[in-house]
């Protein structure tokens, strides 16, 4: 029987408020911060404290439900999920249940088939739990407790199974990463926990539409992980239909070590957690006028901008989508057209994807912080385009920007990186390579044409790799010819 692989996914991830989400503790870097440190009665869970909303968080929520174009519910509520757990001190996780903020959402996703929208169940805002820290050493077993992340306001958003491959999970994921990062809520480092992924996957005949039986995996925060422990399932679960087995419905970690999930527990009944309306917290009413202000702030999202891109700039969707990868990078890309419209937008792609990105990748620097300015950028274009460096140049240049800040015309003046277009000078050098090579001007008019590489190679040496290579090639081309007529007449 050939299967097909089901998914669907719960995000969750963190808001990245000032403050936390029913308390006034500052939301810290949990994994720099001292730990302990932020952390008050209401988060720690003592008794007779009251919690509040903090409204920021509601308003970043409210963007992603717009953003994935979300019912956004006029009054929600608040619920206690009850469960023991050292790293959740109130004994109870305030999170939303029946009435969540947001349903029936979308987020578009480009596959090699094309588009496809994967529905969004819900959105809803929860808090999050400390971190454990669990110690071995020295025959000694014991846990550490952090209480920063406790009630730090988390996000979390519930596909529908919709996913029937790697890359459509992977799609889904960095399209939301992306949508999340765009909004400003969340910075999308995945390895500091700040999205956490928990896929469902399940296996169905293949033609068929009924869902199988599931298996969650636990809190994965890598792309890698997410991909292998999916490749894991989807075999585990078909050998185990294939030996005429049923799954059963549970919830497994990722173990990194072997590369393997391992049962955690078997699914708990919902009633497990004995839900019930937060007494303390009345619900939370979102009015039209605030949604309507919230529309206003928003940015062009990333596959609009994508479109855009192609519609506006004629740009392929492979280079549309390299550059909106980033909401820096597209902003950066449009600053540069804008100042210069007469400028290819192939050109401009080229010069940002190629080497300002392989620059920015080895000094890991994001290109909001990087000292190139899109004047600057535009400089160094013009630059090259009116043939006063040539290309060799124009990346020493670039790199040389990236490194000082210093516009390209101050760097080509003070370092004389200036093309050398003087015909008479680059007449001259080709001259000295020819005369100090007699050997293999003999070789390349006896047929080995390829020398003509190592003739230009060897003038754009002598010029310090200044010269125009256009002019180099013309008076090479003549001179050979030259060399030619007097050998063979
Ligand atoms: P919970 O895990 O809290 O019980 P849900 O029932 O809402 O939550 O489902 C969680 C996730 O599991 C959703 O993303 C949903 O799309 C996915 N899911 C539900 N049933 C299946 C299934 N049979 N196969 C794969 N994924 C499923
Ligand atoms: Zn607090
Ligand atoms: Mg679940």
């Amino acid at each position: 029987m050939e299967y097909e692989p089901v998914i669907g996914l719960e995000v969750h991830a963190e808001l990245q408020t000032n403050t936390k989400m029913f308390c006034s503790c500052e939301v810290v870097d949990s994994t720099h911060a001292t730990p302990n440190v932020a952390v008050c009665p209401v988060c720690s869970g003592m008794p007779g404290v009251l919690p509040v909303v903090n409204q920021r968080a509601v308003e970043f929520a409210l963007r992603v439900a717009i953003a994935l174009e979300c019912e956004i519910s006029p009054s929600s509520i608040f619920a206690r999920k009850n469960y023991f757990y050292p790293d959740l001190p109130k004994g109870y996780q305030i999170s939303q249940y029946e009435q969540p903020l947001a349903r029936n959402g979308r987020l578009p996703i480009i596959t090699s088939d094309g588009r496809r929208d994967i529905r969004v169940r819900r959105v809803h805002i929860e808090e999050d739990t400390g971190k454990l820290t669990h110690v071995h050493q020295e025959g000694e077993a014991y846990s550490l407790v952090d209480l920063n992340r406790a009630g730090v306001p988390l996000l979390e958003i519930v596909s529908e199974p919709d996913l029937h491959s790697i890359e459509e999970v992977r799609n889904y994921v960095y399209g939301l990463r992306n949508i999340l990062r765009y909004l400003q809520v969340n910075s999308g480092d995945m390895e500091k926990g700040l999205i956490r992924i928990e896929p469902n996957i399940s296996l169905r005949p293949i033609g068929t539409d009924e869902l199988g039986t599931r298996v969650e995996i636990k809190n994965l925060n890598s792309f890698r992980a997410l991909e292998r422990s999916l490749i894991y399932e989807t075999e585990r679960q078909r050998d185990t239909l294939n030996a005429g087995k049923q799954v059963i419905q549970e919830t497994v970690g990722w173990d990194e070590g072997s590369q393997v999930t391992v049962p955690q527990r078997v699914k708990e009944a919902e009633d497990d957690y004995r839900y019930f309306p937060e007494p303390d917290l009345p619900p939370l009413v979102v009015t039209a006028d605030w949604i309507d202000a919230i529309k206003e702030g928003m940015p062009e999202l990333p596959h609009t901008k994508n479109q855009r891109f192609q519609d506006e700039y004629g740009l392929n969707a492979y280079d549309a989508g390299v550059l909106v990868s980033e909401r820096a990078s597209a902003y950066f890309f449009e600053e540069v057209m804008h100042l210069a419209p007469d400028i290819h937008p192939k050109q401009v792609t080229n010069w940002i994807s190629g080497e300002f990105f392989s620059l920015l990748n080895q000094a890991g620097t994001r290109i909001e912080d990087s000292l190139i300015s899109p004047k600057d950028f535009v400089q160094l274009i013009q630059l090259l385009n009116r043939g006063e460096i040539n290309n060799l140049t124009a990346k020493a240049v670039l790199s040389e920007m990236f490194e000082t800040g210093n516009s390209p015309e101050i760097i080509v003046r003070e370092k004389g990186l200036a093309q050398i277009s003087d015909t008479g000078i680059l007449e001259d050098y080709v001259k000295r390579v020819l005369d100090e090579n007699p050997t293999e001007v003999q070789a390349y008019l006896g047929g080995k044409g390829t020398l003509f590489h190592w003739f230009l190679g060897q003038v754009m040496d002598m010029a310090e790799g200044k010269a125009n290579p256009q002019l180099v090639r013309q008076e090479l081309k003549r001179q050979l010819t030259a060399h030619s007529g007097s050998n063979n007449d």
